[in-house]
């Protein structure tokens, strides 16, 4: 078994190789297999690897890749992500990738998706509208046919008819991978000295660029690492990062919330990989419905979701309380309309609640963070001095 150091250094190359040859290699190995690039923040995965597929998450290129075509394409007041993405593909980076899916989040990422058609790249772009209806029998069934559509653009590219086994196969797959990345963040809210946050970026952000069974192995050998009673506690509160959903932050940054005095116990990062809670019917024989219903009604909070009847800031309060968690970060991505729409629902929410939070804006290719450091910090100096106790959600 190797060592924890090492798999993390190697996750750490895995997850910003921003020429995904690991997927490359990948498709070279077996003829008809394709690579489907996918943006944030979910998408059922299962469904490529069930038609001899690879999903491959487009994050952007964070601070490694400098923009000089993709600003082009995106006025100023608009978030970074897309010209990071853009670039990536100008510059053939993902010339191997068969086809694109766009979740529906908002409208920058709609338009992308327009961009990329022009532009011809790929085999397919597709648009993927997620349902907001949550009927099983209207919204469940819409989104059916959304995968389907899916599994028709890959068949035409390597004729593979999707079965209900190979899909239940793909979802017991998936099932696990959710399973292993819960397991460490169950495992953090109790030791988070264990592993940083960094590292858990790296090693759940890895797992979006290579294929699922690899990242499960490397998954379960973290865990026998971090069973183990190793590193050593410090005097830091635990804290929630919520709204870094799509655009994500900097590494740099990720690792100055924690060195600013915080144990970040839980977050949205890589929020696609954990979006399902628990697992998927793995043994239907209407594997996609069995998809549909676990969208439906096992979905973690999202911006990307209006679930009237289950409310999203008391979902994100629960958590708070269930990790004993002492506050809540709200880090948005400049000019992110879902995530900065959010935050006064959120924070209104939280004042009434008792719960408290700081709230600052990133771009993914700004590397300074002297600012935010102080305002986390202070944060976290305010919640030593003065309440030092888990958020205890006042319901009054
Ligand atoms: S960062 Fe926000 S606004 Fe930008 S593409 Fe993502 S969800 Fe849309």
């Amino acid at each position: 078994m190797k060592e924890l150091k090492q798999i993390i250094n190697e996750c750490k190359v895995l997850s910003f190789d921003l020429n995904f040859t690991r997927a490359k290699q990948w498709k070279e190995e077996k003829p008809g297999r394709v690579i489907v690039g996918y943006m944030p923040i979910y998408f059922p995965r299962e469904v490529i690897h069930a038609a001899g597929g690879m999903a491959v998450g487009m994050f952007g290129g964070g601070d490694r890749k400098q923009i000089i075509k993709g600003d082009a394409y995106y006025q100023s007041y608009i978030c970074h992500i897309p010209r990071s993405v853009m670039e990536l593909a100008l510059d053939k980076q993902m010339d191997h990738f068969d086809g694109f899916i766009f979740p529906s989040i908002c409208d920058v990422i709609r338009n992308l998706s327009g961009i990329f058609k022009q532009h011809k790249f790929g085999k397919f772009v597709k648009y993927m509208d997620f349902p907001q209806n949550f009927l099983p029998q209207i919204g469940g069934v819409f989104y059916q046919q959304e995968m389907e559509h899916v599994m028709h653009y890959i068949k035409e590219i390597n004729g593979v008819e999707v079965t209900p086994e190979k899909l239940n196969n793909s979802i017991a797959l998936y099932n696990k991978n959710r399973k292993l990345i819960s397991e460490i963040y169950d495992i953090r809210q109790d030791y988070p000295w264990r592993l940083t946050m960094e590292d858990v970026y790296h090693i759940v952000r890895a797992g979006t660029v290579i294929p699922v069974e690899e990242h499960n192995e490397i998954l379960e050998q973290v865990l026998v690492h971090i069973r183990q009673n190793i590193g050593s506690p410090q005097d830091k509160v635990k804290v929630v990062v919520s709204g870094a959903f799509c655009e994500q932050p900097a590494v740099g940054l990720i690792k100055a919330i924690e060195e600013a005095g915080c144990y970040v116990v839980d977050d949205d990062y890589m929020l696609g990989s954990r979006m399902i809670l628990g697992d998927i019917d793995a043994t239907s024989n209407k594997p996609l419905e069995a998809i549909s219903n676990a969208y439906i009604k096992q979905s973690q909070y999202s911006s990307s979701i209006y679930d009237v009847s289950n409310p999203k800031e008391y979902r994100l309060a629960k958590i708070v309380e269930n990790r004993g968690a002492n506050g809540v970060i709200f880090a948005s991505a400049s000019f992110c309309d879902p995530s900065l729409l959010d935050a006064p629902i959120f924070q209104n929410a939280f004042n009434r609640l008792g719960i408290r939070y700081i709230a600052f804006q990133f771009s993914e290719n700004i590397n300074q963070f002297k600012v935010i450091k102080e305002q986390v910090g202070a944060f976290s100096d305010s919640i030593k001095l003065w309440e030092n106790e888990p958020a205890v959600i006042n319901k009054a």
